[in-house]
């Protein structure tokens, strides 16, 4: 017998029942109808649970995240939310936590264990700590190599312009591994719109990467550097390759505006990253995904200096997205599963994302008669399939 060969059967597949899935060499190689004998391989029971894409988590940070570690009770800044603020928070936590590889390795092994097979984390680089955290990251990205396909964002979480001598170790952290640049408020934040963008978009063009940009600034200052954005994508051609993560500002403008701001988002091909976050306005995914922009989602920050929440899990990540969408239609249920799968493999590039024949052996089994009730249920006693092989399995993952 082809030990190599898996034969999945007693599943679901998200468009109905199936007979069995066979993985060989990593990829789907075949799918059998109900009640079709199985072929020869290593035959693997899936007990009639629902197998879905494998989850993307398309924004977090290995850097930040204080999951595992001593609790850091939030703290309010004297002016609400604000970003240069809470920076300095994070600087002050950071300094007291465990090491960075320690915490990193728990974040990653949280993500995997609830079915995340593709990561992106943004990973902070300015004038002081320069590629110290990367370096260590990268590391951490080999030590779970065929695990986890992880990718890395250069992110200037101190500004570009405002912190004088972070241009040049972001140009070399896209040398040294990272797959994006970064960036964050250009008009807020570094105060001055063309002189960021022309650095973040410089060192795409020069290291032929791509981008994702934080943006939190909001109404119509929000709405115009996203038009800046994406001009400056379609310029280079970078359309499918350039994020914005955030962009609040899409939930705050006019009905009109919206409609505009998403036509020029997806004929430049910038996709929007929403978290569906827990208070103000986000961007509003079914409009958005209507017009033809890509969607995806992330954690973002997982218990630390931004807030106290995020369980890496991103079918409840889904079921956010549903909940503060107002989502209560089966396909508008079947959308947030989307945004979480699909959205985000697209926007990430994820080569053979899928559950056809040829596709990856990336998925995750679990409890549910459908994508509907796996989103409103948001199931445990999932076991996560990378390349075919198990990787996690009950919250835990296979030593
Ligand atoms: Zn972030």
């Amino acid at each position: 017998m082809d030990r190599a060969r898996r034969v999945f059967f007693n599943l679901r597949l998200p468009d109905g029942p199936a007979g069995f899935v066979v993985v060989e060499a990593g990829r789907i190689a075949a799918i059998g109808r109900p009640g079709e004998t199985l072929p020869e391989g290593l035959h693997i029971d899936l007990g009639g649970r629902l197998v879905v894409s494998g989850f993307v988590e398309g924004h977090c940070h290995l850097d930040f995240s204080l999951y595992g570690d001593a609790w850091q009770p939030y703290r309010a800044g004297p002016n609400g939310f604000v970003v240069r603020e809470r920076v300095a928070f994070q600087r002050e936590n950071l300094a007291q936590a465990a090491p960075l590889a320690e915490r990193a390795r728990k974040h990653v092994e949280l993500s995997l264990a609830h079915g995340t097979t593709q990561m992106r984390s943004h990973v902070m680089v300015d004038s002081q700590i320069g590629l110290g955290h990367l370096q260590v990251l990268l590391g951490v990205r080999e030590e779970y190599r065929g695990r986890i396909d992880i990718e890395f964002v250069a992110f200037p979480q101190n500004g570009i312009l405002t912190d004088p001598g972070t241009a040049a170790p972001l140009d070399d952290a896209v040398v040294a591994g990272c797959e994006l640049v970064g960036g964050l408020d250009p008009a807020s934040f570094d105060r001055d719109i063309e002189g960021h963008l022309d650095v973040v978009f410089g060192i795409a063009e020069k290291r032929g990467v791509g981008v994702d940009i934080h943006l939190h600034d909001g109404g119509t200052l929000g709405i115009f550097e996203i038009e800046q954005i994406a001009a400056r994508t379609a310029a280079l051609g970078l359309g499918g390759h350039v994020a914005v993560s955030h962009a609040y500002s899409l939930g705050e403008v006019s009905e009109a505006l919206l409609q505009r701001t998403a036509a020029t988002l997806a004929k430049a091909g910038v996709a929007i990253m929403t978290i569906a976050p827990p208070n103000g306005p986000f961007p509003p995914v079914a409009p958005l995904r209507a017009a033809g922009v890509t969607v995806f989602s992330g954690s973002d920050n997982i218990r630390d200096s931004w807030w106290p929440y995020g369980d890496g899990d991103m079918l409840r990540r889904a079921n956010m997205i549903g909940h503060r969408s107002g989502f209560f239609f089966d396909e508008e249920l079947a959308a947030a599963l989307d945004v979480v799968t699909c959205g985000g493999a697209k926007a990430l590039g994820v080569e053979g994302y899928g559950l056809a024949v040829g596709d990856r052996g990336d998925f995750v089994a679990l409890p549910a008669q459908h994508v509907q009730e796996a989103v409103v249920a948001v199931p445990g006693d999932r076991s996560v399939y990378k390349a075919g092989v198990l990787v996690a399995e009950n919250g835990a993952l296979v030593p």
